[in-house]
């Protein structure tokens, strides 16, 4: 729903912060999560993201989820599921080449962003592997900070803009 997801940007600060008390939340079940078994919990906490993440962002269930790099942005929404940036044809009034009646997804991270102001935007990010399309970012995200293998972007991962805004 286009105006759940212009709203989300809209107040992507607030969100961010609640993203945040979210993740402390989940960090802190982590072990309860291992216990009962990520495989087990994988269905029941795709269906709970998908709708959540569905209403508000018009999630796509990428399965790596970039919004606090994105202004809370969905960049999966891009017609051509640009990561890093819009392409080179983004419209006069900040409007989609290809879909003319929609905002560029990446106009609107850049206003989200600004208002996180976390200096996140400017993060390199991975490209998409499709092969983790349907799977539980939060899923992911709590496995790996727990594991230490979360894919923090490096200092050379950032832009030069970026290392400034940090
Ligand atoms: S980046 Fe991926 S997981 Fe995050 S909202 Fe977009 S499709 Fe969903």
């Amino acid at each position: 729903m286009r105006a759940m997801r212009l709203w989300s940007v809209r107040n992507s600060r607030g969100l961010m912060k609640l993203y945040e008390m979210f993740e402390g939340t989940i960090m802190v079940i982590e072990p309860l999560a291992r216990k009962i078994g990520y495989q087990k919990l994988e269905r029941p906490v795709v269906a709970v993201e998908r709708n959540i993440k569905g209403l508000m962002f018009d999630c796509q269930m990428c399965g790596q989820c970039a919004l606090s790099s994105t202004g809370m942005s969905c960049p999966m929404n891009c017609p051509k599921n640009l990561r890093n940036g819009p392409c080179g044809g983004v419209r006069s009034n900040g409007h989609c080449e290809v879909k003319p009646e929609m905002p560029c997804v990446w106009v609107e991270a850049w206003e989200g962003s600004q208002a996180m102001a976390n200096g996140k935007f400017f993060d390199v990010q991975e490209p998409v592997d499709h092969r983790m399309k349907g799977s539980s970012s939060w899923l992911r995200i709590m496995r790996q900070k727990k594991d230490g293998t979360y894919p923090e972007p490096k200092e050379s991962a950032r832009t030069d803009i970026g290392k400034i805004a940090t």
